[in-house]
């Protein structure tokens, strides 16, 4: 359930709104805005009569959400939720450019590729050290050195990083070293994991599951929201269909649908959506015509050679040339970056 104040409430009065509130057990999040306050209240009450709180002095309405998820939900907090980490902005208007290597292959690796994508307009290094690799053969990452040669590479280029975390005993290892930490796509739903981000106070990539639909994706969301950390970026990364010949199929749609139910702010991943780096540049066109936030790009220096998704990785001027695009598109959907 979700109470507006009007937007003259004194702060007496919603104090008093949030103690009732607290005192028929409901858990309370508070949402300032510019001209007015929102209370989030989270519990099952069916039955509860809402007229009681409607009659308290201060309130504006009180509106049941049919949504299961609340924090999340654009009813709760109308308008976009904005993270800004040092000089990047992520959410409203601004478009935010993450790009880098699926992993972190070594210190030059990281450090060349960082210099070449924040050149062209990136201003977020990403890099895998802890990889879920579908085979256990496979390359697994460089585990803690991968991620001081990422943090390094981000100082150096003067850029914010980004990097995996695959389970809660790996939180402040990457707390330590990144600035965002990324749910993977198999990890979703790993409902433990997203308790413990929900405890700490760094923003969070959550890539949409595989086969999740949205909602579920947004109550993925509202785990780690329920923990009292608001900063959650969405990551449409495409979910598995019948069609078999790109990797995934990016779902366009759910970055409009993301955006009238939720707050949050919602970036594409052409490259694992697709798996094929001829097919990154259009489905990110796309996602950017459609009102993503920004998106995520795998780029290396030598495809061929990576540890990981090479052949989903851009070349460096094939990133280059794909940020000149976007900003003719970025204008035309009002984004700036
Ligand atoms: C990744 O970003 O490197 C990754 C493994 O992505 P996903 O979890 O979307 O497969
Ligand atoms: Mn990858």
């Amino acid at each position: 359930m979700v109470v507006v104040m009007e937007e003259m409430a004194k702060e007496d009065q919603i104090q008093h709104v949030i103690s009732k509130l607290i005192d028929m057990s409901f858990d309370v999040h508070r949402s300032t805005g510019v001209n007015q306050t929102v209370l989030g209240a989270i519990g099952d009450k069916r039955g509860l009569d809402t007229g009681i709180l409607e009659l308290l002095p201060g309130v504006h309405k009180v509106v049941r959400i049919t949504e299961a998820f609340k924090l999340a939900s654009r009813t709760f907090h109308p308008q976009d939720t904005v993270i800004k980490i040092r000089n990047v902005t992520i959410g409203g208007d601004d478009l935010v450019m993450m790009a880098g290597p699926c992993s972190v292959e070594a210190q030059n690796q990281i450090s060349e590729i960082a210099q070449m994508v924040r050149t062209a307009g990136a201003t977020v290094l990403r890099g895998g050290a802890f990889k879920p690799r579908t085979s256990p053969y496979s390359f697994q990452g460089l585990g803690e050195d991968g991620l001081t040669y990422l943090r390094e590479a981000a100082n150096k280029h003067d850029m914010v990083c980004v990097s995996e975390v695959m389970e809660s005993s790996q939180i402040p290892l990457l707390t330590e070293y990144v600035d965002v930490l990324q749910v993977g796509a198999r990890n979703m739903q790993n409902f433990s994991l997203l308790r413990e981000l929900g405890k700490i106070r760094k923003p969070v990539l959550l890539k949409r599951g595989m086969a999740a639909t949205i909602e579920e994706m947004l109550m993925a969301a509202e785990y780690i929201m329920a923990g009292g950390n608001y900063d959650v970026i969405l990551c449409e990364r495409g979910i598995r269909t019948f069609e078999n010949y790109t990797r995934n199929t990016l779902d366009i749609s759910a970055i409009p649908v993301v955006k009238k139910l939720s707050h949050l702010p919602i970036i594409a991943d052409p490259s694992h959506a697709t798996g094929r780096r001829d097919k990154v540049p259009p489905m990110a066109r796309a996602a950017i015509a459609a009102g993503a936030d920004g998106l995520i790009v795998e780029v290396h220096q030598d495809p061929e050679k990576a540890l990981s998704d090479g052949a989903q990785s851009l070349y460096p001027e094939q990133f280059e040339h794909l940020m000149g695009e976007l900003r003719i598109i970025a204008k035309a959907v009002s984004k700036k970056w």
